[in-house]
């Protein structure tokens, strides 16, 4: 039978979702309610305007007296109005107003868009299901692919080396580009958290301090249930690395149990990927019916800083690399690996692609089978330059929108520093980097609900940034293999 790909699929979701939302926000997004039944004693009449950039509300009292509250951003006509950042606020400080608003004040956008993001959010609550089984068998299984040999150590700090050195290019690459174009600003159309809620910004020390702590979990079955993302890392690479060390049988039942263990996972994450269509038309159709159009013009501008951040990591800092260490042209390098980084670019899967790698970076490259073998299937697991970028781009986009400024230097490290390790727990499969993404969300203090505005447009940057990541992992064959050999 004939069937769609995943990613025509996923396409024509969000077209609908955008279609469906759009049409609730454009004909049913402004309305005027005034409640004037029901209400808690003392009140006579509730006057709500509610938009898609805000809500009014005009509360009037037995004597006639009124108050005005503004949530969102709407034009203040009242300069008397208690203006709040957001209906959580108006939930702690005016509640019953905020029951009434949420009975009965909400345009059919509103209540439809609230309806969508919670059917939704049962797409992104399977993906957070498997995230931390998925990470902690990708990476166990990456490791201990390793074997364990003197001559294997070499090449393994090597590669690491080259690994951590474009990796960490490729975020400071992102985060240049993401303080350049700043797509997040300017958007005004969510609500900005209160400077209460801001993360309190430390010092670089403390945070650099408390990364490091966090690498050592007190207790890493607690790491695992909190979850606690960078201790469940550090502790699974700790635990392979002692597992090759005890070697024999013991390395290679760990080694087993990691490899089947991960093939399950990556089965049931490919099922649940299959959903995506279904999930990004209820999340689409949600923030189009919910959001003032602005943010679709930012999220062009979002996209257009990780295209241009990863178009640069690949177009010059990988090529010159190849050039200086491998003493390679990139060109001729680059032809020879097409058809991988074009599967790459369809599939969005380092994973998938990697037979096509491997016999691109052997038989059209000629690079040796050893170096191909050890270096690529550890890459396609750890090493995502792309998805390193790309998240580092994304989750600063967000706190863009979020706060409405950008993060201070500091938080700016933090995001490098769990960017980079997220990517090193993200899984060769579509989409992986945005289960990964509420680590860093999390370490910044967002919400990783947050997350749905950039849903939409994953899938044609998923297939950019896997491209990257299938680049490096060939880079780093051509100049590992190059230092092998001198
Ligand atoms: N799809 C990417 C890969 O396979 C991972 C990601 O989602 O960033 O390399």
């Amino acid at each position: 039978m004939f069937r769609l790909a995943l990613h025509w699929q996923i396409l024509i979701g969000m077209v609908v979702g955008a279609a469906v939302g759009t049409g609730l926000n454009v004909f049913a997004g402004t309305a005027t309610i005034v409640i004037s039944e029901g209400l808690p004693a003392g009140l006579s009449r509730v006057e709500i305007v509610d938009t898609t950039d805000g809500t009014t509300f005009r509360v009037v009292d037995s004597d006639e007296a009124s108050r005005s509250f503004v949530v969102g951003h709407v034009a203040v006509e009242d300069a008397s109005a208690e203006v709040f950042p957001s209906f959580k606020e108006l939930t702690v400080r005016e509640p019953s107003i905020a029951a009434i608003y949420a009975s009965q004040g909400k345009t059919a956008a509103h209540l439809w868009g609230d309806r969508f993001q919670r059917l939704g959010g049962l797409f992104l609550r399977l993906l957070k299901m498997v995230a931390v089984p998925l990470i902690v068998t990708s990476l166990a299984s990456g490791v201990l692919g390793l074997g364990g040999t003197a001559s294997l150590g070499r090449m393994f700090s090597r590669t690491l080396g080259y690994y951590l050195a474009t990796s960490m290019l490729a975020i400071i690459t992102g985060l240049i580009f993401v303080n350049l174009v700043r797509p997040g600003l300017g958007a005004n159309t969510m609500p900005h958290a209160a400077a209460a809620n801001h993360v309190a910004a430390d010092g670089l020390g403390e945070v650099l301090f408390s990364q490091v702590e966090a690498m050592i979990p007190e207790n890493p079955f607690a790491a695992l249930v909190e979850p606690n993302f960078l201790s469940i890392i550090a502790f699974t690479i700790a635990f392979s690395i002692f597992a090759m060390l005890a070697g024999g049988e013991i390395a290679a039942a760990v080694r087993k149990g990691a490899e089947t263990g991960f093939a399950v996972m990556m089965a049931m994450t490919t099922a649940i990927i299959r959903l995506a269509p279904v999930g990004v038309l209820f999340l689409m159709a949600s923030v189009t019916a919910t959001q003032g159009l602005a943010v679709f013009r930012s999220l062009a501008f979002y996209m257009l800083a990780v295209a241009l951040a990863l178009a640069f990591h690949a177009v010059v800092t990988l090529p010159t690399i190849v050039w200086v260490f491998a003493r390679r042209s990139p060109l001729a390098f680059a032809r020879a690996m097409s058809p991988a980084l074009l599967t790459a670019f369809s599939s969005a899967s380092s994973n998938g692609t990697l037979p096509l790698t491997l016999s691109c970076v052997e038989h059209r490259a000629g690079i040796r089978n050893r170096t191909g073998s050890f270096v690529l299937p550890l890459g396609a697991t750890i090493n995502m330059d792309g998805t390193a970028l790309y998240e580092a781009v994304a989750v600063l986009f967000i706190a863009q929108l979020h706060f409405g400024e950008m993060l201070p230097l500091s938080q700016q490290i933090v995001v490098a520093i769990t960017a980079l390790l997220a990517s090193v727990g993200a899984a060769g499969i579509p989409h992986a980097g945005l289960v990964m993404m509420a680590i860093i969300l999390q370490a910044v203090g967002l919400p990783a609900e947050s997350q749905g505005i950039i849903l939409a447009v994953d899938r044609i940057l998923d297939m950019m940034r896997t491209s990257v990541n299938v680049w490096s992992d060939s880079c780093g064959c051509a100049v590992i293999d190059a230092l092998e050999e001198a």
